[in-house]
């Protein structure tokens, strides 16, 4: 792929007014204009360059939306409150009562949710489908569809989306495909392989040091413009804006997201290995074992590698806790959700992020009471981190007895 997205955010150049290697925080809740002509033509969405109010946009947020934009090659980007209100955003703006979508049927439980539960307020019908058999989300599209919606390394199963494939399907029957791609910033580029939005929860790797909670809908100017739009944008009306403080902190950290990514991605990769080797159940999308490791090296981006997400499955929820407890204990990381922290974040997707999934549709999409999600933190010494986390393993019971020797 020719497109390169660390580079093209490190060319943006943003000085602050007077000077200053970071862009001006704007404090600003409202904007005052020379003429009562320029705030009328405004809100009619025909000045460029002017703010109204901070709901609608403002410089920091634009600031951290082009370097967005930069990092998934889309036109233009728009940031959230939350991931949570990037995705509703984009729904509601898609779709209206009597609609349809189709879905992966593994993704964040939250999404799943709002999918399920919330959308029926709406007379919004989805049909969860398995996403990687593409045959199946070509045949759950009806003439109600309004988008086939997925994420591109999915929350907590880690599959891989076809993008360009399922991007063909979505072309063909003239839809749009939305993608989630908060597990695999820079290592895949779902615009850049047909999808025409592109989502984030910001809070993950983007921002990488759990402080914040944001999210950010990347994708065409019209589209971004559209859900801006005073009389019938969902990203105006129903208030999901960031704050511009979070907005300049964010775009500070993603300064380094490049070199995050990398590391994250060389130490889940070596965990996964050694704990594959040990006989465990590990699920990585950078092992051959993966159902997903062909794809995910056609489509990726080779310096990012395979992210920095791993499952283990120890089979009882119960093992599973005291795993997590006896890691916690040891600073191996916490038991906490969300990713891509420096530290390693460890939780029972089961019963946490994905609780909201009922208990026979997690066991018929492969999700296991006994799975352990981690988000691999940045630590130097990762040799250390698997003697460390073998050793409670050992303690536990949870590696296989090795085969006796004939
Ligand atoms: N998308 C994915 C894949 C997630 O894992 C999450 C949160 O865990 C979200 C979206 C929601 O993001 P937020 O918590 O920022 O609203």
């Amino acid at each position: 792929m020719d497109y390169n997205a660390s580079n093209a955010i490190q060319d943006l150049h943003n000085f602050g007014e007077f000077g200053g290697v970071n862009p001006s925080i704007s404090d600003s809740s409202t904007y005052t204009f020379l003429s009562a002509k320029t705030m009328f033509d405004t809100f009619e969405g025909n000045t460029e360059g002017c703010y109204l109010y901070s709901r609608h946009s403002s410089p920091s947020n634009l600031y951290l939306g082009e370097a967005l934009a930069a990092l998934e090659g889309t036109e233009t980007a728009n940031v959230t409150a939350s991931g949570m209100g990037a995705i509703t955003a984009v729904i509601l703006q898609l779709c209206s009562s009597g609609d349809h979508i189709v879905s992966s049927r593994t993704i964040y439980g939250g999404t799943y949710a709002f999918f399920k539960n919330f959308l029926r307020r709406f007379n919004i019908a989805v049909s969860f489908v398995d996403i990687t058999d593409e045959q199946a989300v070509a045949d759950a599209i009806t003439k109600n569809t309004r988008m086939v919606y997925c994420e591109a390394v999915s929350n907590p199963l880690l599959e891989v989306a076809d993008i360009a494939a399922l991007s063909k399907i979505c072309r063909d029957a003239d839809l749009p495909l939305v993608v989630d791609n908060t597990f695999s910033p820079l290592s895949i580029a779902p615009a850049r392989l047909g999808a025409d939005i592109v989502i984030h929860s910001l809070t993950k790797f983007i921002n990488g040091t759990s402080d914040a909670v944001a999210g950010a809908v990347c994708g065409t100017k019209e589209f971004c413009l559209s859900l801006k739009d005073v009389n019938n944008g969902a990203g105006m009306l129903l208030g999901s804006t960031l704050d511009s403080l979070r907005a300049a902190s964010i775009l500070k950290n993603m300064r380094t997201l490049h070199l995050r990514m990398q590391k994250h991605s060389e130490n889940a990769l070596f965990l996964a290995q050694k704990f594959e080797a040990d006989g465990l159940r590990v699920v990585y999308p950078g092992l051959p074992s993966h159902p997903g490791h062909k794809l995910m090296k056609e489509q990726g981006v080779p310096e990012f590698g395979f992210g920095g997400i791993l499952t283990l499955d120890v089979q009882t929820p119960e093992k599973a806790n005291a795993l997590m407890e006896i890691m916690q204990a040891r600073n191996l990381g916490y038991l906490a959700v969300s990713l891509g922290f420096y530290k390693t974040l460890f939780s029972a997707p089961g019963s946490s992020t994905s609780s909201e999934i009922p208990e026979d549709e997690q066991g018929a999409m492969g999700l296991s009471s006994g799975l352990i999600r981690f988000s691999i933190g940045l630590d130097s010494d990762i040799e250390r981190t698997y003697r460390e986390m073998k050793a409670c393993m050992e303690e536990l019971q949870l590696l296989p007895a090795k085969k006796e020797l004939v």
